[in-house]
């Protein structure tokens, strides 16, 4: 095993961001220290040792929350639009570094480079988006029922915010948490992925920059690493009053119960099975190409990606025609290599969850009209790289049911009107994303309707895959019900007060009681 690579300027990369060979693995800005044992991040890409991260011992935990704990009390008073001016830094320092962090995200997670740079643009667009909000941090004014009486509420900042992340968006997910609770006045902990650990340093030490800086003290930005144990550090804690993770319906269910036993907040964002319905009046070329990157791209590693494709009978063969053949075209290799459309999955245990997937459908009764496969050979040398598969299934399939978190489309039929296909998409403990595909504005808005999708996201005339910072991010059902990034998914970081100012000499009592001494 190679130690480091230079081929398509990582090591360049590496430098500008300031990633080591061996990184201390906690750090509450520009401290950075680490008592634990180490991670390998290997990368997906070729199998090389790109470096080592020192995991967070309980004790480097403690530093870390009594030092976040002591910044929290100073960055909430800081005005919020002061604090908005330090995120507007920070994106501006993304925008410089945004090649290289976008070429790590790709040669540690195996997405391609365009999306190793959509990731930091993602991260930009968050930062502008909470520059803004900073200045609209709005509460309501309400009318009192006694006289004299002014009623409101008010948001206030929350107090540290603990995140945990999944692998296959290393540093976008980070960022839709921390740009709006760095503006809210709140302080963050991050655990990154341990599959992905150098991204989250690299993005500590871009943080950590601009803190220090504007002379703004240690712990406003902190950053942990390791496994789900060191994860079960902030869960177990109460003085971490929002845990935000994403990550499987596993982790989300015992984080979920966790953080609930001390009546913390949870922000959840978990997995989904995602499904685009094709009715008879779809535009068959749009669905094609929504349904491929929603099915190929990232390597089916999003949690948005398309899983299953719901096409009504009459249309069934043209569009499986057209999908297969399109499927001739895709190459799979190097994701630095602008030529290849598929990187390899994260690692070798995710190729094994993929090969239990295709013979598990077979199984149960489905047809593989794309037989799959693992790649080997020069340029596959790290045995993470499978072709992309699909597959002809029935919903309830135990295994269509079930998210794999890769290259596999099931392609199942549905007949009648379109509430056929809608109750077949929603007939799955998931709820993240759905689209249909159609140019029948009736169909369009029953699936938009209460009666529609039961997703966080449904789309008309778009795949499943991929969104705007702009809205609320997130799933229903066993995706966990959270919302990050646009709209208003910034009221989770603060605690909301509600106030009631009387201006008169009396004391008349709410609903008209009377305590007449
Ligand atoms: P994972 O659940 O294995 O790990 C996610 C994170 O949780 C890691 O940092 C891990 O260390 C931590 N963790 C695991 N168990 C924990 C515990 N008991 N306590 C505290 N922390 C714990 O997920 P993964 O394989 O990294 O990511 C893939 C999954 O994430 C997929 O299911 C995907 O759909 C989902 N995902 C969801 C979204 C979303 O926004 N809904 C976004 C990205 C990924």
């Amino acid at each position: 095993m190679k130690m480091v690579v230079t081929d398509f300027g990582i090591d360049k990369a590496l430098r500008t961001l300031g990633v080591k060979a061996i990184n201390e693995g906690a750090s509450t800005g520009s401290n950075y220290f680490s008592n634990g044992g180490i991670i390998e991040s290997i990368s997906p890409v070729d199998g090389s040792l790109i470096g080592k991260v020192k995991t967070t011992t309980k004790e480097d935990f403690e530093t870390v929350m009594d030092v976040a704990t002591k910044a929290f009390k100073v960055w909430r008073i800081v005005p919020a639009p002061q604090r908005g001016e330090i995120v507007r830094q920070f994106g501006e320092k993304l925008r410089e570094k945004k090649e290289a962090l976008g070429k790590l995200v790709s040669f540690e997670m195996g997405k391609s480079f365009q999306e190793g740079l959509g990731e930091v643009q993602e991260m930009i667009d968050i930062c502008d988006f909470a520059v803004g909000l900073s200045r609209q941090l709005h509460g309501l004014t309400m009318h009192s029922e006694r006289p004299g009486h002014r009623m409101y509420e008010q948001y206030h900042s929350l107090g540290v915010v603990g995140i945990i992340s999944a692998f296959n968006f290393p540093v976008a997910v980070w960022s839709w948490n921390t740009a709006l609770a760095w503006v809210c006045g709140d302080v963050t902990v991050w655990k990154p992925s341990e599959k992905v650990p150098l991204c989250g340093i690299a993005c500590q030490n871009i943080a950590a920059e601009v803190f220090a800086e504007n002379n703004l003290p240690e712990g406003i930005s902190c950053l942990i690493n390791g496994d789900y144990k060191v994860g079960e550090f902030m869960t177990k804690d109460s003085r971490i009053p929002l845990i935000s993770a994403t990550g499987s319906i596993r982790m989300g269910k015992i984080v979920a119960q966790e953080v609930a036993s001390r009546l913390g907040k949870s922000l959840l964002e978990l997995g989904g099975n995602n499904a685009i319905i094709v009715t008879p009046d779809a535009d068959i070329k749009m669905t094609v190409i929504g349904a491929i990157f929603g099915a190929v791209g990232t390597a089916g590693q999003r949690c948005t990606s398309t899983r299953r494709l719901i096409i009504h009978e009459s249309i069934c063969d043209k569009v499986k025609l057209a999908i297969v053949d399109a499927y001739k075209q895709l190459r799979i290799g190097n994701p630095l290599d602008e030529n290849n459309h598929i990187g390899p999955l994260i690692d070798k245990d995710a190729v094994k969850l993929y090969q239990h997937a295709l013979k598990k459908v077979v199984e149960e009764g489905g047809n593989l009209i794309v037989e799959g496969g693992v790649l080997s050979g020069e340029g596959y040398e790290s045995g993470c790289y499978v072709k992309p598969a699909i597959a002809e299934a029935k919903p309830d399939f135990e295994i269509v049911q079930h998210e794999t978190f890769a290259p596999i489309l099931y392609l199942l039929k549905y007949s009648g009107n379109v509430e056929n296909a809608i109750d077949i998409q929603n007939n799955v403990v998931q709820g993240l994303s759905s689209a249909i595909m159609t140019n029948n504005l009736r169909e369009a808005e029953q699936f938009l309707s209460v009666a529609g999708s039961d997703c966080g996201i449904a789309n008309v005339n778009i795949g499943t895959s991929g969104a705007e910072i702009g809205g609320a991010f997130g799933g229903e059902k066993e995706t966990g019900g959270g919302r990050e990034s646009g709209s208003d998914a910034w009221k989770i970081y603060m605690r909301r007060q509600t106030n009631t100012i009387n201006y008169t000499n009396e004391l008349p009592l709410a609903q008209g009681i009377k305590f007449d001494l």
